[in-house]
């Protein structure tokens, strides 16, 4: 694939690793052998896969002359945390909408992510009601900002389009090229499925370099349908943008959403049972809202012999891990 056309920062410095995980290979059973790829630790403050995005859509903002970024996220959003700390970098101001989903969840005094949007230095919150329209709430405020002589970019949500999304197809191919170095045959790919560009971006770039390597998205919010086809559409733009010449497939947007318990960012008993096994055993820490879930169904999948006996199978790793410390009550109750 050829990524050159597209403006992009130098922000991964490099490969992130791909693990063995021995120590829970084990406790689930021995049959299927357990890889991740460290996405939580790639660069930015407290890593995360908004970094690879995020040098992207930052890069258009820069070349359009942008000084101001506005983006906007759920009130732990890891997505606004990485955002105001690009931003930063850049010395460019960072403005933040935030959507309260759950009624009451904002505390101007929260932790998580919550406070590093203010140690990070971000210019403005704005919180709003759930189901708001971000979009119309961003596009209020970049005019706001003009009319003061500004010069505003907007990200979406989860820097979930086809600029930011290219960020995972480009991870598909650093994925590819470490396994044949190493010599590493995985026959299944897991990622959380949220805003849709990591799912997208590496079903794309996994056509793109030809591997064969199936994906699957565990959903955190959507059921599998009307997120499948968000996952499809969003696929198909990064795919002409890259000019491949097959695009992408509706078989090869696979969603599970039996992951998601009540809600977005509600919390459940087998997210708490993954986050515990995976910082128990292998010493990595998940997160309640994305990383977390998607373990859960990697666990349940493994248990329930979905891959089939002697699979590698990878787990993409996306971060989160400053959220955790926003839900320290629920995993002191366990
Ligand atoms: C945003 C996010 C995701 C989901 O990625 P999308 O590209 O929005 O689907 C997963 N994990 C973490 C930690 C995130 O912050």
């Amino acid at each position: 694939m050829n990524f050159t056309k597209f403006p992009r920062r130098n922000y991964l410095q490099g490969n992130t690793p791909i693990e063995f995980m021995p120590a829970l290979t084990q406790i689930l059973g021995g049959d299927v052998n357990l890889y991740v790829k460290r996405d939580d630790l790639l660069p930015g403050s407290a890593g995360g896969n908004k970094t690879r995005k995020l040098e992207f859509c930052i890069a258009d903002a820069l070349e359009r002359g942008a000084d101001t970024i506005i983006t906007c996220g759920a009130v732990q959003s890891n997505h606004a945390r990485l955002t105001a700390s690009w931003s930063a970098k850049e010395s460019l101001e960072c403005h933040l909408i935030l959507e309260e989903r759950v009624a009451g969840s904002y505390k101007e005094d929260g932790s998580g992510n919550n406070f590093l949007f203010e140690l990070l230095g971000v210019k403005s919150i704005a919180v709003v009601e759930g189901g708001s329209d971000m979009m119309a709430q961003m596009e209020t405020k970049a005019e706001k900002l003009s009319a003061a002589g500004k010069k505003p970019y907007i990200i979406p949500g989860g820097a979930s389009n086809s600029i930011g999304s290219m960020g995972y197809a480009m991870c598909a191919e650093e994925i590819m090229g470490q396994l044949n170095e190493m010599r590493l045959d995985i026959d299944h790919i897991i990622v959380p499925s949220g805003s849709a560009g990591t799912h997208a971006g590496m079903v794309v770039g996994m056509r793109g370099v030809n591997s064969n390597i199936p994906v699957s998205g565990v959903n955190v919010s959507r059921t599998k349908d009307v997120q499948e086809e968000i996952v499809y559409k969003l696929g198909g733009e990064i795919a002409e943008k890259l000019n491949l010449m097959n695009g992408i497939a509706r078989d090869d947007i696979v969603c599970f959403d039996q992951y998601v318990g009540p809600g977005y960012s509600l919390p459940t008993d087998s997210m708490i049972e993954a986050v515990k096994l995976f910082a128990k055993s292998e010493a990595i820490l998940l997160d309640p809202v994305y990383s977390g879930k998607t373990a859960a169904g990697l666990i349940d999948l493994v248990r329930k012999g979905h891959f089939p006996k002697n699979s590698n199978v990878l787990f993409l790793h996306t971060g989160g891990s400053p959220a955790l410390y926003a839900y320290m009550d629920t995993f002191r109750q366990k």
